[in-house]
């Protein structure tokens, strides 16, 4: 249990970045990566405001922690995500060698890290990410379920 503190306050930035995402009316999930006890990237996904389906949120947070690392080897790095890693940003993940993913909320329909399939963690693939699931999980779905609300809903819902 030593680990759960730092967990929820490393997820709470990632939750403040999701937050973003909804404020500008991206589908809200955020991430930050951290490094020996610092935040290095943080970002929230973007895929409207750019028009790329590949913005989410971790993507563009691996990028940048690449850049402060100055290397595209983040083994020494832990991800924390609001929502599970869809296929994509999981084979990311695992490209980039992340040494841990922390998730809030599973995604049962399309995660990448157990939900639907598990890439994180594949027998054949060249590197394991360990997984930590369910952090501040309440808050991390029900931003999710006011964005959707409010969108099957215009009008009727959140700000
Ligand atoms: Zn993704």
């Amino acid at each position: 249990m030593l680990d759960a503190a730092p967990d929820e306050a490393f997820m709470r930035e990632a939750l403040r970045q999701a937050e973003k995402a909804f404020k500008a009316e991206e589908v809200p999930i955020g991430a930050v990566v951290v490094r020996a006890g610092r935040v290095i990237a943080k970002a929230y996904n973007q895929v409207e405001m750019l028009k790329d389906a590949t913005a989410h949120a971790e993507m563009l947070a691996i990028t940048q922690a690449e850049a402060a690392v100055g290397d595209w080897r983040l083994n020494d790095c832990d991800l924390y995500v609001t929502k599970e890693p869809c296929a994509m940003c999981a084979g990311a993940l695992v490209h980039v060698r992340m040494r841990r993913v922390i998730f809030g909320c599973p995604d049962e329909r399309s995660g990448g890290a157990g939900g639907a399939i598990n890439l994180l963690q594949m027998p054949t693939f060249n590197h394991r990410c360990d997984i930590s699931m369910g952090v501040l999980q309440q808050e991390c779905a029900s931003l999710l379920q006011s964005f959707f609300r409010a969108r099957r809903n215009p009008g009727g819902g959140a700000v």
